[in-house]
């Protein structure tokens, strides 16, 4: 096998192995279809089976119940942006928005543009370096829906549980946190993930979509952003992307053969508990970007003293395979990004890598 560096990257971002050996396995041909999954058709059967098998599997994986619908859509997390005012705003409605990074405040630019959005509560005064206590929070109860964004993928600051919303319908950007710990989809009214972090390759969107909410949506929506023609439709209106939703299929088999959310989440706390108790023991060579309690699992965020010593540092760790570090433009710094599938030994090696580092150039 070529050789594989241990990848940081925020997204898209390491597969797991065993996803990657069997598609290569069965890309010139599935086996007993005798052509690659790319080149079938969506309609047929050995389409449905995947379709229908990815499905299931994430039902059983997250246990979402009946009254929800899952939907494999198109145009990324930043089309939800959109979509979700769209089908869930209605006119003269408003929609309280939570920001806590870079992502929720392109949520929420995108949503002005179709209606009334208020901003039910904001960390940017602290630079995004925590979520909002309750306390905080200016919810309406006469709002159209509770938008946030479970995890911050630029800031790395990730909502330990949901914000309470009564009976508000929540809406989640779980884009970088999807599948990552047990979700409660019985809360939520509505949830969407672009899958380039936790669940596959770039080119789907998983949406998840309490039915209720369907009647909302507005008559004279253009057919593809509409969610109840997607969902009458079980995603096929037209073309979806069916390698992304192939290849989500193989994710979800691993993550279920991985023994499910709840053993997901215990190895990703155990792999982020080794990252920042290095930096905390670094005696403030490294600062973590957020605060205790609202730190990302995912995305590890900090600095160094200096850029230069930023530079020098993602230098050598390009050199010794440790790749895709760099942080965010909009914040510099370094950012380590270990979703499901990032390997526990690749955060063992960074350990070392950051204690060398500081060794050297402390
Ligand atoms: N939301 C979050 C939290 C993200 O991390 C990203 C992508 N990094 C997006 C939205 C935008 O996703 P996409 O590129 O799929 O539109």
């Amino acid at each position: 096998m070529t050789h594989r560096v241990f990848n940081f990257a925020a997204g898209p971002a390491v597969l797991p192995e065993p996803v990657l050996a069997e598609a290569q396995r069965d890309l010139m041909a599935l086996p007993g279809v005798g052509m690659s999954v790319m080149e079938i058709s969506h309609r047929g059967k050995v389409f449905e089976e995947i379709l229908n098998g990815c499905e299931a599997d994430i039902r059983q994986l997250a246990g979402i119940p009946a009254s929800h619908h899952v939907l494999f859509l198109q145009g990324g997390a930043s089309l939800q942006f959109s979509m979700v005012p769209m089908n869930l705003l209605p006119a003269g409605g408003k929609a309280d928005y939570i920001v806590t990074g870079s992502w929720g405040k392109k949520a929420v630019k995108e949503a002005q543009k179709v209606g009334v959005v208020q901003i039910a509560g904001t960390t940017e005064a602290d630079n995004f370096s925590r979520v909002p206590e309750a306390s905080e929070l200016k919810l309406d109860p006469g709002a159209a829906y509770v938008h946030f964004t479970s995890n911050e993928t630029i800031h790395g600051v990730e909502w330990s549980r949901e914000p309470q919303t009564g009976s508000v319908p929540l809406v989640c950007d779980t884009s970088s946190d999807m599948f990552s710990r047990p979700i409660d989809v019985g809360r939520y009214g509505l949830i969407y993930a672009g899958a380039q972090k936790n669940l596959g390759p770039s080119g789907v969107t998983l949406v998840i979509v309490r039915d209720d909410l369907l009647a909302r949506v507005p008559k004279n929506l253009p057919t593809m952003l509409d969610y109840a023609v997607q969902a009458k439709e079980k995603s096929l209106y037209n073309t979806p992307p069916t390698f992304g939703v192939y290849i989500m299929r193989l994710v979800m088999k691993w993550l279920l053969a991985e023994g499910g959310l709840s053993a997901i989440a215990g190895k990703n706390a155990e792999k982020a508990k080794l990252l920042y108790d290095a930096l905390d023991g670094s005696g403030g060579y490294y600062r973590p970007h957020a605060k205790p309690g609202s730190r990302s699992n995912m995305n590890v965020v900090f600095r160094l003293p200096s850029e230069e010593l930023e530079a020098r540092f993602l230098s050598e760790a390009k050199k010794a395979g440790l790749d895709g570090l760099k942080g965010h433009r909009s914040v510099g710094g370094i950012r380590a990004s270990i979703y499901n599938a990032f390997p526990k030994k690749g955060v063992e090696a960074l350990v070392s890598f950051l204690k060398e580092f500081q060794r050297a150039n402390g």
